[in-house]
């Protein structure tokens, strides 16, 4: 590892904001916008997705809702891919498949359009941070509805503490920064 790339890597880890009590009293909400005000930051952290990716034959990214989005497009566009979105329930205008996840209290839909991943379809999920793994494990589901293969699973960050890795066990899984 470059000097430089160890010190950008220091600045993308040390920008990232702790809000605590957010949404609710006892997490420490992981804010990465300060990453997306910054160009250089964002520039980085999607370079570290594009470069990871750019030869393993991906055919589509599937971004989950909402701050995966921002990565994701930005990826896809990057390895001039599709992208499919994954949503909470009833934000999609078409024919979706779905899925139930757990939330912190009680459980939550996610859904994606049952055209959205073709069969075979080799696929990166991505999305901002990786907790306890139940959101990106409904993710992986869905694409799996539509018979898309699992080429990895990516987050800018995840909490170790959580376990989401234990979780996506059967998955291959990247982080650029972890907790
Ligand atoms: P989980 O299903 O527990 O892995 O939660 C992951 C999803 O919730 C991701 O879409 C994250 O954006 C969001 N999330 C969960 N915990 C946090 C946190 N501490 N800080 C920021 N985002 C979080």
């Amino acid at each position: 590892m470059t000097t430089s790339f160890k010190s950008a890597m220091e600045r993308l880890k040390g920008s990232i904001r702790d809000v605590p009590d957010f949404p609710k009293k006892g997490i420490i909400f992981k804010d990465i916008t300060p990453i997306l005000t910054d160009g250089q930051l964002f520039r980085l952290a999607v370079t570290i997705f594009s470069e990871r990716y750019q030869r393993k034959s991906v055919e589509k990214i599937v971004a989950i809702d909402a701050r995966g989005f921002i990565f994701g497009g930005a990826l896809a566009h990057y390895l001039g891919i599709g992208l499919a979105v994954v949503r909470k329930k009833g934000k999609l205008p078409y024919n979706s498949h779905e899925m139930e996840y757990e939330l912190e209290y009680g459980k939550g839909v996610l859904e994606m359009h049952v055209d959205a991943v073709e069969k075979h379809q080799r696929v990166v999920i991505i999305d901002d941070l990786l907790a306890t793994g139940g959101t990106a494990e409904a993710a992986a589901r869905l694409v799996e509805k539509c018979g898309g293969e699992i080429v990895e699973l990516a987050f800018l960050v995840e909490l170790n503490f959580l376990k989401g890795r234990e979780r996506l066990a059967k998955y291959p899984v990247f982080s650029a920064i972890s907790y």
